[in-house]
């Protein structure tokens, strides 16, 4: 949703060719307007949850969308064209409530990447420039990203609270992602949490995000 990354399907299809595990397919698709906008009627929604969020959270949240409302319409799109993990891309930073179970809502928000099931989110707002201290083209960054949320999905690897330039580091403070995307390179534990036959696609497809240049 309108993010721009025309050079991501080069290091996609560059990740494709240099194993046989993992292969990418292009989707355009559009979406109706207004879907997962956070304006008033996200936080009239919202407020009926027990949380407060401050007032001067709602400039930072205006930043973000709403993604659980794009898993739908992911989900019917990765039926109709029959693939294991869909991506979504969009521009703004993404949030998302929890069901606390107690008739209240709790609310996350600045995210990179967000998973639900088989449907994938993943946000740039801000990559171009981590990417650029990183040393990185941009569509790198967005592709190491992009894996390791579909690994996640598909292997249910966590991301871990610790920054050590893996993809699978969290990034609470959202500047440690340009540590990621400049070594790009597994940790111990995520590589661990791989089961042992995935392992050397999954290298490999990190390699050859590492190799890609424009
Ligand atoms: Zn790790």
């Amino acid at each position: 949703m309108s993010a721009r990354a025309g050079l991501l399907f080069r290091v996609l299809d560059h990740v494709s060719r240099r194993q046989s595990k993992f292969t990418f397919y292009p989707v355009e698709a559009s979406l109706p307007m207004g879907v997962g906008m956070i304006g008033d009627a996200f936080r009239s929604r919202f407020e009926t949850g027990r949380r407060r969020i401050l007032e001067n959270d709602w400039d930072e949240l205006s930043q973000n969308i709403a993604v659980q409302e794009f898993f739908p319409f992911l989900a019917e799109t990765r039926k109709r064209i029959n693939v294991d993990v869909i991506v979504g891309l969009f521009a703004p930073m993404l949030a998302y409530t929890i069901d606390n179970g107690d008739n209240t809502l709790s609310l996350e928000w600045n995210y990179f990447s967000v998973g639900e099931g088989r449907e994938v989110a993943i946000s740039s707002y801000g990559i171009r420039e981590y990417a650029s201290k990183a040393g990185r083209p941009f569509e790198a960054a967005i592709a190491m990203m992009t894996m390791a949320q579909v690994w996640s999905s598909i292997y249910n690897v966590g991301f871990h609270e610790e920054t050590r330039g893996c993809p699978f580091d969290f990034c609470e403070n959202r500047d440690d992602l340009v540590g990621a995307i400049k070594r790009m390179e597994l940790c111990a534990q995520s590589l661990e949490a791989i089961p042992a036959n995935e392992r050397d696609s999954v290298l490999k497809c990190l390699e050859a995000i590492r190799d890609y240049c424009r």
